[in-house]
């Protein structure tokens, strides 16, 4: 019976929402789910796994999500700035390595304004013209992700975290919404960025119907990336004593993601690394065709602590590629160095 549900998902990229409960609902069938997924995976990107170099450059925060280690209430986070100079030194660093998009992620640091970022941007665009600039800044003015996107990023990281708006006010303070989550999506999209967005696995008081109501906003916003992880615990949170998500709900759903939405990029991310220590090769063989190693300073790795246990904090960045490296290879996979689809604004 739900052999015929993964054929059905698998031919018209779609079920309904009671066909669709019965899949996530069930571990019954992860296997045949993962063999389909592994197949969609195939036919469209072979055995190609995307290396993407994670800069981590500020643990400041001015919001208050209520799962995160890095929230601006957390007194005892340690935090740090990276300067443009230590970016810059990250990418050179990674470039040798061999990547060739590069993510600045950080928290919602008010000390980096647009002026700053945008010379960041440039400083790095005129160095690196084959590379692709990822930023994961957070919810900012549409004007503002345009100066970006001008400046020469090209791609940006959002998840909406939850598409069910009274969902998202039990993981969120009164000043966030999912409503301008929302709007900062479609202004990226608008404005010509490759948009990647995605959502935490098991994440509090999430239900069956909040994750169906996730798939149906991907099918929506139709973004290039989906970036899922379980949810994981941080001590220093509201959160404290609510149980992290599964690793065996986080990779059916990455399974589920990749037969609704063949071409997309998938991550098996760091997170998955952290709750199973096979986590990232297990995502790997269900759907995923992306990870994204550490390029960040070692110094600063372990002061970047969104959730509790976070691996790879200890590693120098050429250890950390190499070991993922020989990851994708046990895991049936090879990485690649060519970076898909960039297409450069810069002015
Ligand atoms: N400040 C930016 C980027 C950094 S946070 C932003 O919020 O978009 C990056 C991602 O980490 C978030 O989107 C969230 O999905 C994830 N995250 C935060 N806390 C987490 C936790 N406790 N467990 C798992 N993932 C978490
Ligand atoms: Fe800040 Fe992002 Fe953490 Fe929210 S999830 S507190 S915006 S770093």
């Amino acid at each position: 019976m739900s052999d015929m549900l993964i054929e059905k998902l698998r031919k018209n990229r779609d079920l309904t929402d009671d066909e669709l409960r019965s899949l996530i609902d069930s571990c019954e069938h992860d296997e045949a789910l993962r063999k389909a997924a592994d197949e969609v995976r195939r036919e469209r990107y072979g055995d190609a796994v995307y290396l993407r170099g994670l800069i981590e450059f500020t643990s400041y925060c001015k919001n208050n999500c209520l799962y995160c280690g890095l929230r601006a209430s957390n007194a005892k986070a340690q935090r740090y700035r990276l300067s443009r100079e230590e970016i810059l030194a990250c990418c050179a660093e990674g470039y040798e390595l061999g990547f060739r998009t590069f993510v600045l992620q950080g928290g919602e640091d008010p000390y980096y304004t647009d002026d700053i970022i945008c010379d960041i941007i440039s400083a790095i665009r005129r160095e690196y013209l084959d590379c692709a600039i990822t930023l994961s800044i957070g919810e900012k003015p549409r004007g503002s992700y345009r100066r970006y996107f001008e400046a020469g990023a090209n791609r940006y990281l959002l998840r909406h975290e939850t598409a069910d708006p009274a969902h998202y006010a039990k993981l969120h303070p009164d000043n966030m919404s999912a409503d301008n989550r929302r709007r900062c999506l479609f202004d990226l999209k608008e404005i010509g960025y490759q948009v990647g967005s995605g959502f935490m696995v098991g994440s509090p008081y999430q239900t069956t119907d909040n994750l169906i109501a996730d798939l149906r906003f991907l099918q929506e916003l139709q973004p290039d990336m989906i970036g899922i992880g379980p949810y994981i615990t941080h001590r220093d949170t509201p959160f404290r004593d609510e149980k992290s998500g599964s690793v065996e709900l986080t990779l059916r759903m990455l399974s589920i993601l990749r037969l609704m939405f063949p071409y997309a990029l998938l991550p098996s991310t760091t997170a998955l690394g952290t709750i199973h220590p096979s986590g990232r090769e297990l995502g790997l063989k269900s759907g995923a065709n992306v990870v994204m190693p550490n390029l960040s300073p070692t110094a600063v790795r372990e002061k970047y602590s969104i959730y509790d246990n976070k691996i790879c904090t200890g590693e120098e960045s050429a250890r950390c590629r190499d070991c993922l490296e020989l990851r994708i290879k046990a895991a049936g996979y090879h990485r690649t160095r060519r970076c898909e689809k960039i297409t450069v604004h810069s002015k």
